[in-house]
């Protein structure tokens, strides 16, 4: 695979107002979003359920339309979906009838690259998250962790700059997840990509995070971004440091706070 530079991600002043369906009112979802990721930066969005997370994300990929601003990646507007953006989803996605391996495979495949040219990337991948001997089983045979770690090694197989991960640990139970936590941790480091994080997990966007930004309730604006400055690599250990628990400790005030606010129909 070719070393590719990392990418920085401009999001500026981007509104977001979906139709209403019946024709009755709107709904802005996002509100003068501005927001700087620098290249190869660990990324999470939290905030209220309905406060536009998976919206930014979508924009971020290139999948809706908006109604203001830009999106810009090393400077360049985007204009739609793009190679040096990959996407891993909370549901996996994953095609049944394919393997473990041919699921990899499966976005270098619709590059066009043949399998006996990209096998060693496809093993290093394997690898890389842990599934190695898994090869040739089928999602079905897999749990729901090694189910994400296969959708996490398809995402990075085809190397893109920008890895962006809607809520990708939220159907595991929590043993699962800090496990999935660490091992994505650990690839960062080693592959390391700008990546988006979604989650509404606080003690999750601590763990993996360079940087938290926290979005209000809709229409979701940038309320506050926080720097967590807690060392790498972050091994189990971290998640009893002082400053760990003082950072959650915070953001879920910050939530709580600004959910007692919302009106009940809307929580
Ligand atoms: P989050 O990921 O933070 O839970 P979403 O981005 O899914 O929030 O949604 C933000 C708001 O936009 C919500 O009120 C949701 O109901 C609304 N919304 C999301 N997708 C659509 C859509 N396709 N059409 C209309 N409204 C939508």
């Amino acid at each position: 695979m070719l070393d590719m530079p990392k990418a920085a991600i401009d999001i500026r002043k981007v509104t977001k107002i979906y139709p209403d369906m019946d024709g009755g009112t709107t709904l802005t979802a996002l509100d003068q979003i501005d927001l700087s990721i620098k290249p190869g930066e660990f990324v999470s969005l939290i905030g209220p359920s309905g406060c536009g997370k998976t919206t930014l994300l979508k924009i971020i990929d290139g999948l809706i339309p908006y109604e203001d601003g830009q999106v810009l990646i090393d400077d360049v507007a985007i204009k739609g979906p793009g190679r040096e953006r990959a996407v891993v989803f909370q549901s996996f996605a994953l095609l049944p009838w394919r393997t473990v391996e041919e699921n990899i495979y499966f976005g270098l495949e619709l590059r066009g690259i043949k399998k006996q040219d990209c096998q060693e990337t496809i093993d290093r991948y394997i690898r890389m998250v842990g599934l190695k001997g898994f090869e040739h089983r089928y999602p079905s045979q897999l749990s729901g962790g090694m189910q994400q770690r296969v959708g996490l090694a398809r995402a990075l197989a085809v190397d893109p700059r920008i890895l962006l991960m809607d809520e990708p640990f939220g159907a595991l139970d929590a043993q699962t997840r800090n496990l999935l936590q660490a091992d994505l941790e650990r690839i960062w480091q080693e592959d390391q990509k700008t990546v988006i994080f979604v989650t509404h997990a606080m003690d999750e966007a601590v763990f993996l995070s360079d940087k938290i930004v926290i979005l209000s309730p809709r229409p979701g604006r940038v309320q506050e971004v926080i720097d967590v400055d807690l060392p790498r690599p972050r091994g189990d250990d971290i998640r009893t440091h002082p400053r760990f628990v003082e950072l959650t400790n915070y953001i879920w005030e910050t939530l709580r706070t600004m959910i007692v606010r919302q009106p009940e129909d809307e929580r």
